[in-house]
């Protein structure tokens, strides 16, 4: 049973109950019943299913952010494009899933060589908190386009939003058993990832929990996707437009709360726009003013959970104490239940966690550098491998930056962020695998060879 308290007030607001034995066995079992038909239907009919649900999702956006801002403090207005955002990778993979996973001959001394695309089975995807509907949407539409069945373990601090995304599908008339929420835990995770109906698994979350999942996925050599963390670089070099890096910054890392994997965390500067850069995030940070998230003027969300602020707290506590300087925010906001105040640290380097660790909260690193190599350098001094983002007029210097950074998804001018039509995901102890675009579609299918003599 796990009570879930509104992050803005702190109120228990709902209880969940936990699956039992017979009710994830009938989970199971129906998922293993709707397969066959699901990937007999084809992508007309798939992709029929898909676009009610965006045509759903786009009209239940202002109620299903309410639930997002009552499970884990979302503001309402990032709630209702975040719902938008799930729609468009429906449309997307209902538009494309078929193109993408055309058959691709092969030219060898055969009659007819080629390879096709056939769908796994049932894939279990586990999932966080930070974007309740993003995260599941953009797994779960090339997931099912490809003629898979799905079942969702979500963060166990959002199962109205996982009860949510049940009840829409099953709105949108997709067959009983395509798709279903189990609510379980950790422990009930790791049978159902041995369950020999379960083909592979999605995670994303914490390199924590990836680990664990990952070991036991190979434990019974299934495939795993891992999308993990994140302490994505944000390198501004000397001639950035400074005005421009500002805003995109502040939004990046103040978003949110601060509780965005591709986030930018480690802001990198180079001397002659060092001060300018600063200064401009504080006065970005200042305006971010903490507040109801269901109130329109609200510029901040409070953290998701306590705890997670309490976690932030001994990190920006543990950099202080090793020489980092606070020059705005800087401490748990009193009297709040989850309330972080935008917070910039400037003088950060190694031996701090705001330095080497990822801050998943509203906490902006400011790393002072010499010049470009040691931009690169620190940019790259990190366990994880996630985005980077650079910012500079001459940009093929910019992009020379960006190419030398060790990471998944590198971007020139602008802050990183996810798009349906281009791979996301990560190196290093970020993960492995992608999603989105043709790659996130590709690692949900077996990839068969044909040859026929
Ligand atoms: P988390 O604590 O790792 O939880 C993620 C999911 O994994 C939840 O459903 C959680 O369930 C489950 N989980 C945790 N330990 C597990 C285990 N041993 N076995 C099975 N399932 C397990 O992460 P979070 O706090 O929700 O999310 C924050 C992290 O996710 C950050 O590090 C962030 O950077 C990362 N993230 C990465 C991406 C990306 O695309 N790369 C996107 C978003 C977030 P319970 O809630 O029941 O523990």
């Amino acid at each position: 049973m796990d009570a879930i308290p509104n992050p803005f007030s702190g109120q228990v607001e709902h209880v969940q109950d936990l699956h039992d034995a017979a009710a994830i066995e009938q989970r199971l079992a129906a998922a293993q019943r709707a397969f066959a038909a699901w990937a007999a239907a084809g992508f007309a009919a798939r992709a029929a299913s898909l676009r009610r649900v965006a045509g759903l999702l786009r009209e239940q956006a202002p109620a299903l952010a309410a639930l997002m801002r009552q499970e884990m403090g979302k503001l309402q207005r990032e709630g209702e494009a975040e719902i938008n955002k799930a729609a468009g990778v429906c449309e997307y993979y209902a538009e494309h899933a078929q193109a993408l996973l055309a058959d691709v001959p092969i030219a060898t001394e055969a009659r007819r060589s080629h390879v096709r695309h056939e769908p796994l089975g049932c894939l279990l995807a586990v999932m966080p908190w930070n974007f309740p509907f993003w995260q599941v949407f953009r797994f779960l539409a090339p997931a099912l386009m490809a003629g898979n069945v799905a079942l969702l373990k979500h963060a166990s601090n959002v199962p109205r939003c996982a009860d949510a995304i049940a009840g829409l599908l099953a709105e949108a008339g997709l067959p009983a058993g395509v798709f279903d929420v189990l609510h379980i835990d950790n422990e009930q995770a790791a049978t159902v990832v041995a369950d020999p109906r379960i083909a592979s698994v999605s995670l994303t979350g914490s390199e924590r929990a990836g680990s664990a999942v990952a070991a036991n996925a190979g434990k019974h050599l299934k495939k795993c996707v891992l999308e993990l963390g994140g302490s994505d670089a944000f390198i501004v070099l000397a001639d950035a437009d400074v005005e421009a890096a500002v805003k995109a910054a502040a939004a990046s890392r103040f978003d949110n709360a601060g509780q965005t994997c591709i986030a930018a965390k480690r802001f990198i500067v180079l001397p002659d726009v060092a001060d300018a850069f600063v200064q401009g995030l504080v006065q970005a940070a200042a305006q971010r003013v903490y507040g109801d998230p269901a109130d329109p003027q609200t510029r901040l969300a409070p953290m998701a959970r306590a705890d997670l602020r309490q976690e932030l707290d001994k990190q920006v506590r543990q950099s202080v104490a090793a020489g980092a300087q606070v020059l705005i925010g800087g401490a748990p906001l009193d009297a709040t239940h989850a309330g972080y105040p935008a917070t910039v640290l400037d003088q950060v380097g190694p031996g701090m966690p705001a330095y080497s660790e990822e801050l998943f909260g509203p906490v902006a690193a400011i790393i002072r550098v010499a010049d470009v190599q040691a931009a690169i350098d620190v940019a790259n001094d990190t366990d994880f491998g996630l985005g980077g983002s650079v910012w500079g007029a001459d940009v093929a210097a910019a992009e020379a930056v960006a190419n030398a950074l060790q990471c998944g998804a590198a971007f020139v001018n602008a802050p990183v962020r996810s798009d349906a039509r281009l791979p996301f995901g990560g190196c290093k102890r970020s993960g492995y695998g992608r999603e989105l675009g043709q790659a996130g579609i590709l690692e949900l299918v077996n990839a068969k060879t044909v040859y026929v003599a």
